[in-house]
């Protein structure tokens, strides 16, 4: 399996080290191999090539079977104009690799219920929800223009989807639906918006091919609110590209850490971008402070729905819930009464795990 590695800035290149670590072990126990490319991209592409995401990149990830990425950016590169930062790079590789479904899981380890912001009678039931976002299409996509008219500045960002990107991505999430609790929301504006009322129709007509799963629709300040008010109702969501940005942020941080929550960007090509969460926090960056888990629970998504390795997958989630029961904890989740640890310790703990575990 040939895997392109884009490290980044900040705390990138260390968790995603963390993460080459099981990799390691899972190819050692499992006995699979991985090839890695590195590739440049965001801020540390900027000060070798002058942009955010040469070319070189692109053709590397393209000729690869999966894309891992740690997070990109930093103060040093803020004041650059928007086509030259570093965020311009996470866009560009997106849109090369014509990634259109955004899968993220917020996930609460029971280990972790105190650090979740919601009271433990709200999560009685745990927490686990897939928000499947589209990613290439609606306003951040659509013409976006700002004028001046006779009655001042205006500026518009058209949402706009076609029937085929909604058929696309419905049918990502109900597929994956069918794999969890058979249960799909599909988030919408369908009382004001047009493009909301035509993913009504996709969505309804491709459901008449998924008899099996209990398709349903709430309007998107109701999602909001019932996030809070009562998670555990919702198993899969399925939402457009701006209501997706902000719901999914909502959703993990119920779950009480940035750096415990994997995210995965699948499109029609086979090569899909594996990714953590958070950005590149270069608050701790060169601390051996950054929980690197979220990037190898990007790794395991990227064994399951990148390389279809499900049993490896599988090793490197039991290894990291068996890390979180034995009490080890970085800075971000500790807990009084716990084994305080760095980022590389906590590494090489998830990597030992997964090797002398025999049971997956
Ligand atoms: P951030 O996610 O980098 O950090 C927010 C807070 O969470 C910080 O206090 C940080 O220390 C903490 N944090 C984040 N990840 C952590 C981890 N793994 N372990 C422990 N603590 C962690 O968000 P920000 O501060 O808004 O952004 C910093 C930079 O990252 C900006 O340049 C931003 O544009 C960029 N960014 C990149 C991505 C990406 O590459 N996908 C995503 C978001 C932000």
């Amino acid at each position: 399996m040939k895997i392109a590695l884009i490290k980044g800035d900040g705390i990138g290149p260390e968790v995603i080290n963390q993460a080459l670590k099981a990799l390691g072990a899972v190819s050692e126990r499992f006995k699979c191999s991985f090839e890695y490319q590195e590739a440049l991209m965001g801020g540390c592409a900027i000060d070798e090539t002058g942009v955010p995401l040469p070319i070189e990149t692109v053709n590397i990830c393209k000729q690869s079977d999966a894309v891992l990425l740690g997070a990109v950016g930093g103060p040093k590169w803020d004041s650059l104009p928007g086509n030259l930062r570093p965020e311009a790079g996470l866009l560009g590789i997106r849109k090369a690799m014509d990634v259109y479904a955004n899968l993220r899981p917020a996930i609460l380890f029971p280990q972790l219920k105190s650090a979740s912001s919601l009271k433990e009678e709200i999560l009685v039931n745990g927490l686990d929800i897939m928000v499947v976002r589209e990613l290439t299409g609606g306003a951040y996509f659509g013409e976006k223009k700002k004028v001046i008219t006779e009655d001042g500045i205006k500026a518009w960002d058209m949402m706009s989807y076609t029937f085929y990107e909604v058929e696309r991505i419905t049918r990502t999430a109900y597929d994956i639906a069918r794999k969890r609790k058979k249960k799909v929301t599909v988030v919408d504006k369908a009382n004001v918006l047009e493009s909301s009322r035509l993913w009504r129709e996709v969505t309804g007509e491709i459901s008449k091919e998924y008899s099996d799963l209990e398709v349903s629709y709430m309007y998107v300040d109701n999602a909001a609110m019932q996030l809070v008010r009562n998670p555990g109702q919702f198993d899969v969501i399925l939402t457009e590209n701006l209501f997706g940005d902000i719901l999914s942020d909502e959703a993990s941080m119920l779950t009480g850490s940035m750096g415990m929550l994997p995210s995965a960007s699948i499109g029609i090509r086979k090569t899909g971008i594996f990714e953590p969460i958070h950005g590149s926090a270069p608050d701790i960056a060169g601390k051996d402070m950054a929980n690197p888990l979220a990037a190898i629970l990007s790794c395991g998504m990227m064994l399951e729905y990148g390389l279809n390795m499900k049993n490896e997958a599988d090793a490197v989630y039991k290894a990291v819930n068996t890390v979180l029961d034995k009490d080890y904890r970085t800075v971000d989740i500790m807990q009084p009464g716990m084994k305080s640890v760095g980022t590389e310790m906590m590494g090489n703990l998830v990597a030992e795990i997964i090797l002398s575990d025999t049971e997956v």
